[in-house]
């Protein structure tokens, strides 16, 4: 009987977040509506509104008895699923496309894209941000005026020199935490191989007022080198391993491919485990090792730099967060400027909360291995590695319930909205495409016909 009773409570829960939805056919409800609630004689339920996830019917029996049923509760007439099902596609880390193309191959009935872009842009995207401030704020709290060790790496949203942003990530070493990161995009900086000096320089910026930074640990762009020495002389400047390691790695190989350089590829594996070595048995004062590995890999960059690998901290935590950011926003998607920065910020929340995961154990108490076949060995070889414990979403109920307060109460209509949001994006860059030239398509249009017609 108990259980009655709690499904009886869910389905008359009205409040938007503690709402269960359903997956309803067209033919259910019109099962329900075809019986007059007021003489129980026959009625004919017709659709009057169909707005998104939304629909109102009409249903008229033969006594003239007119009932209204609406599928969900809206507020300030913006039904609560339509803005529910925005924010679900962007903390999903979803693109939108596919999102309602799928709904479209199932017949659910949603709102277009124009519509999410518009939700996106006035409820989400604010939400989104705003919750990482205050996870920011609150986290920067904690550590003010201690010490820090940072690392730091740069994310571009594509391969090569074309990117349209760089992110900038700083991380508290000690507890893996992210404290800060930097968007930039590409028309901020002289080019797009500059949005990585430039992420470093504002992150560093913001940080400094809280935090004591002692050493940061980045990779060996010499752009941050030279920044590091010249403007950040106060902080002790350390090299990433995996870094140098990958760099080394890339020169060797290269090296192997020409001509009578074949035989270099056996030292490859040992070289590269050597700077491993060197950094975690020696760090800072690697003089002895320094000559041997000088005898092996003849270059003046590497070696001036290996006495700077860092000795125990290493930034592998920050490409973990990248391919977390690759889940949220996937570079093979378009975002406008803000919408990437909700990303991000959404892909910060979900990896301040999950970064220090314990592992994972069954009722039992037995712990959980999984079953890893490593690239590199080529299904010949297999390894355990110990599961994390699943992953939580609290901050998923916290972005939630600011997009219902936001509609609720700051921003109760769309207009409301749009001036908020136009005060927020005022520190916003211009977009790429203001700056372009502008070109009429009918004028492409008629150009591509005269010439393809010939
Ligand atoms: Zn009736």
């Amino acid at each position: 009987m108990k259980k009655m009773t709690t499904r009886t409570t869910v389905l008359m829960q009205k409040q938007p977040l503690k709402q269960k939805q359903f997956l309803v056919s067209g033919s259910a409800p019109a099962e329900l509506l075809s019986v007059c609630r007021y003489c129980s004689s026959e009625a004919v339920p017709v659709i009057q509104v169909s707005r998104g996830t939304l629909i109102v019917t009409n249903s008229v029996c033969v006594n003239g008895h007119l009932s209204i049923w609406k599928s969900q509760s809206s507020y300030n007439s913006l039904p609560w699923s339509n803005l529910m099902t925005a924010t679900a596609i962007m903390l999903s880390g979803c693109n939108a496309t596919s999102v309602l193309r799928m709904f479209d191959h199932l017949s659910v009935q949603m709102f277009s894209m124009r519509t999410y872009n518009r939700l996106q842009s006035l409820y989400v995207s604010p939400a989104a941000t705003m919750a990482w401030d205050a996870e920011q704020s609150s986290l920067l709290d904690q550590l003010r005026g201690t010490d820090v060790i940072l690392g730091g790496d740069a994310r571009c949203d594509s391969p090569g020199y074309s990117a349209k942003y760089g992110s900038y990530t700083l991380m508290d070493l000690q507890t893996k935490k992210i404290l800060d990161f930097q968007l930039i995009q590409s028309n901020e900086v002289k080019g797009s191989t500059h949005m990585e000096l430039e992420g470093l320089k504002r992150a560093l910026g913001f940080l400094k007022d809280y935090v004591n930074i002692k050493e940061v640990v980045t990779d060996r762009h010499s752009s941050i080198k030279k920044y590091m020495r010249i403007s950040q002389g106060d902080k002790k400047h350390l090299f990433d391993v995996w870094h140098v390691s990958k760099g080394v790695l890339k020169k060797l190989e290269a090296a192997s491919k020409k001509s009578g350089g074949k035989d270099i590829r056996p030292w490859i594996k040992s070289i590269v485990n050597h700077i491993y070595w060197i950094s975690s048995s020696c760090g800072m004062d690697g003089s002895v090792l320094y000559k041997r590995m000088k005898a092996v890999v003849e270059s003046k960059f590497l070696l001036t730099d290996v006495p700077k690998l860092s000795p125990v901290y290493q930034t592998y935590a920050l490409e973990v967060f990248h391919s977390v950011v690759n889940n949220f926003a996937p570079k093979s998607t378009h975002f406008f400027y803000s919408s990437m920065l909700a990303r991000l910020c959404v892909a910060a929340l979900y990896y301040n909360e999950n970064c220090n995961r314990d592992r994972a154990f069954t009722k039992d108490g037995v712990q959980c291995f999984s079953l890893v076949y490593p690239k590199a060995k080529k299904g010949k070889e297999a390894v355990v590695k110990s599961r994390p414990s699943p992953a939580t979403y609290d901050y998923v109920l916290l972005i939630k319930q600011a997009v219902v307060s936001r509609r609720e109460h700051d921003c109760s209509s769309y207009s409301n909205a749009a001036g908020d949001v136009e005060i927020l994006q005022n520190h916003f860059p211009v977009s790429l495409t203001q700056t372009f030239e502008p070109f009429q398509k009918a004028d492409l249009i008629a150009r591509h016909r005269s010439r393809f017609q010939r």
